[in-house]
């Protein structure tokens, strides 16, 4: 009875093995505005600032850290876990929303070689914010139409199925170690005790 309560408990955060808030997330970093960092523009995305609600490359993720949790709190899309309302202001934000805020008056031609500078002047000293607008933030989340349907194209790319296998002791396990680890094999450690 103690184990399926620790499942409940830890069932309020959604880890990527949630094959719900997977698919969302894999079909946000799919999505035309989402598919270049928010930043550097490079392709293909991976890690997100959940309070900016922009998804960002590897190199810029790095950067996002320096500025302070106060200014951007850095998560991986494949590894991290992530609270329901993260997911659904992702969903909300992303990044031509969040940069229609926050290069609002950037140049277009602008130099982002500097990526560390830039990225700095963009969010700490917030130079091309829109003046007009308030600061897009988590506040926003009720003002979005979050659809609660996974979005296209998202399911092959997560944890698969295969965890469903695991023993609930081996699942809990799993939920508590998995952020710094990749995937469990599904031989590895796996008790052969039936129920
Ligand atoms: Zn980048």
């Amino acid at each position: 009875m103690r184990i399926v309560e620790a499942r409940i408990s830890i069932g309020v955060v959604a880890s990527p093995r949630d094959s719900f808030d997977c698919q969302i997330l894999e079909g946000l970093v799919k999505l035309p505005e989402n598919r270049e960092c928010a930043d550097c523009q490079s392709k293909a995305p991976r890690w997100a600032s959940v309070n900016l609600g922009i998804f960002i490359c590897m190199q810029c993720s790095g950067i996002h850290r320096s500025l302070g949790v106060h200014i951007s709190k850095v998560r991986s899309t494949t590894l991290d876990t992530w609270l329901p309302e993260q997911v659904a202001f992702m969903q909300c934000m992303g990044n031509k929303r969040s940069n229609k805020y926050w290069e609002a008056e950037l140049p277009p031609d602008y130099d982002r070689s500097e990526i560390q500078k830039f990225i700095y002047t963009k969010y700490s000293e917030k130079r091309w914010a829109a003046k007009d607008a308030p600061q897009p933030g988590f506040g926003d989340i009720n003002l979005c139409p979050v659809s609660k349907k996974p979005l296209e194209g998202g399911s092959k790319a997560c944890i698969p199925k295969k965890m469903r296998n695991f023993s609930l002791e081996e699942e809990i396990l799993t939920s508590h170690v998995a952020p710094a680890l990749p995937p469990p094999t599904r031989h590895r450690g796996v008790s052969s005790n039936s129920s």
